[in-house]
């Protein structure tokens, strides 16, 4: 940390006039948030790209936009990392993150002109940060139920999909997530990877719908193996059940009659003895990678076993999970650790296609069904989902909801005021300058929806400091253009996607004020300014 007696001597000569790389990235910071400044909130208005050849894309989200953006800048490029971070962590949450490191750049550019050393802005950021996020703790309550869960499902999906497949996607959303969720020691986890989606083509969109289980798009090798199955064994089978072309085949000379067919039989009885292999494990169902062979596929029926060719690694690996089934690579080496269980297993033709639907023993897999009249629209609800599912999980495992519009970011800055008064030298500029930049948030949406921004925060402000009870909770509603309490406005939104959005914000807007840090620096930048001050 540096003492205030230190600071004159850090902001004196030369110093003052580094600031243009400084000032450079803070362009390029103010032109990325300039470019999706405006589809924030539901009243946000969408973009639309083009690319190269022409394909263009309507989107009101601001990490589609960014994405999509050809940027060369280092600055542009950091801040759109940052972004993808975020929708990363919390499928959240990504243009309110751009804009804040936009403007809490701004507003550390200021500080700097007057005077003020990058590292004691940084400091007083991060003790803001910390600060706020203690806070929002505070603000935050606890879901009481699926409506409350559906509430924040339905808010973060707010402007990318139409009405009607909002309300289905964030209960089939909210219902997935309960599905595959599992405690231990008090811990919930809610991994969404563990629910697949898959696609088919046909049907109106509100067809979409949420099968228990793995649903893969393959039918069974033989119309007599059973396609109706309860409890067994499954063995992944990592190769192919096809004759082997045996190597000397190449260099053999057919000297004699019979030798060829001689030939044959070996291979046939080569094939015959690995299915027999794995026929005497005693399993049920068998997924084969590769291609099986009509003589294996007879021996397999012959033996009542259900066998499916040609899986991709990829579906392989999860019903691997689903079943705890491990890859076998060998059939003549197959350990009991390797067979898997399912609980169910069936076939169901949808529109001319059969469809595996197993259930497995080990964990409990969700298969979304997405029917939609055309691929683009597939793709689109496929997205919905997967952000929609990110946050049903997301407060299953943490169960934390804060108000939206704006009264979170208003709120919090109230408080950091606050605390900045109490905080001692320059860092008390810095702790308020990024109180300022919060209130970006409010104003923003505010600005999107024809309001004046400016007036809108302070009538925030005053209704939420005029309240007896709960004050924190008024924001503003987009819809009907009112300040009201946020729950009974049905705007809230996960603590974890606020809570992120300031860390990767600060983070993001320090490491480019550190830049100019560095360049300040005459002297070796690992070593801190004030090393040589005897005094220390
Ligand atoms: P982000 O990429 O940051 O998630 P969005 O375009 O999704 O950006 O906008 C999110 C913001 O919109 C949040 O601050 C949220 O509180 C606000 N918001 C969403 N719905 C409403 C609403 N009905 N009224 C007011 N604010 C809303
Ligand atoms: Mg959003």
């Amino acid at each position: 940390m540096v003492s205030p007696e230190h600071e004159s001597l850090l902001s004196d000569t030369d110093r003052v006039e580094g600031h243009s790389a400084l000032r450079d990235n803070v362009a390029a910071a103010s032109a990325l948030a300039d470019a999706v400044r405006s589809t924030l909130g539901p009243r946000g208005l969408d973009k639309l790209l083009v690319d190269e050849e022409g394909a263009s894309l309507v989107t009101n989200d601001g990490v589609t936009v960014l994405e999509t953006a050809k940027v060369e800048h280092p600055t542009a490029k950091m801040l759109i990392s940052t972004a993808s971070a975020q929708d990363a962590m919390a499928r959240d949450g990504t243009t309110t993150t751009v804009l804040l490191i936009a403007e809490l750049l701004q507003n550390g550019l200021e500080l700097v002109e007057r005077g003020i050393h990058p590292a004691i802005i940084c400091n007083g950021w991060n003790i803001a940060q910390e600060r706020a996020a203690a806070d929002l703790k505070q603000l935050a309550r606890v879901p009481t139920g699926d409506d409350d869960l559906l509430q924040a499902v339905r808010t973060s999906l707010a402007g990318k999909v139409d009405e009607g497949v909002r309300e289905n996607l964030s209960q089939l959303a909210v219902q997935a997530a309960h599905a595959i969720a599992t405690e231990s020691g008090g811990e919930v986890r809610a991994d969404p990877s563990l629910v697949k989606v898959i696609n088919d083509v046909g049907g109106g969109g509100g067809d979409t719908h949420l099968v228990a289980g793995l649903v893969l798009p393959k039918e069974r090798i033989h119309p007599e193996m059973p396609d109706n199955r309860d409890a067994g064994r499954i063995i992944l089978f990592d190769g192919a059940l096809e004759r082997r072309g045996l190597d000397i085949q190449a260099n053999l000379k057919v000297t004699q009659t019979g030798m060829l067919a001689q030939l044959h039989e070996s291979e046939r009885a080569d094939l015959a003895k690995r299915v027999q292999a794995l026929i005497d494990v005693g399993i049920d169902v068998l997924i084969v990678r590769d291609g099986i062979d009509d003589e294996a596929r007879a021996l397999l029926n012959d033996a009542g076993i259900t066998a499916y060719r040609r899986v991709e690694k990829q579906e392989l690996d999860l019903l691997s999970r689903a079943t705890g089934a491990l890859m076998v690579h060998d059939v003549n080496n197959i350990r009991d650790d390797d067979i898997g269980e399912f609980s169910t297993l069936s076939e169901e033709n949808w529109h001319g296609v059969n469809h595996l639907i197993l259930e497995g023993s080990a964990v409990r897999g969700q298969t979304l069904v997405v029917r939609g009249s055309s691929d683009a629209r597939l793709e689109e609800i496929g997205r919905a989902f997967n952000d929609a599912l990110g946050i049903a999980c997301g407060l299953l495992e943490e169960p934390s909801l804060l108000p939206g519009g704006g009264a979170t970011q208003v709120a919090l800055a109230r408080r950091l005021r606050a605390h900045a008064r109490g905080i001692p030298g320059r860092e008390q500029l810095a702790v308020e300058s990024f109180a300022a930049a919060l209130e970006a948030v409010p104003r923003t949406l505010a600005e999107n929806a024809g309001l004046q921004p400016v007036d809108e925060l302070i009538r925030i402000n005053a209704a939420q400091s005029a309240a007896e009870s709960d004050g924190d909770w008024i924001g503003l509603d987009l819809f009907s253009g009112e300040l009201r309490a946020m729950d009974e406005a049905g705007v809230t939104e996960p603590l974890r996607v606020t809570r992120t959005t300031l860390e990767g914000a600060t983070e993001a807007a320090v490491s480019v004020l550190r830049i100019d840090d560095v360049l300040w620096a005459k002297q070796d930048p690992s070593e801190p300014d004030w090393q040589d001050d005897p005094e220390y």
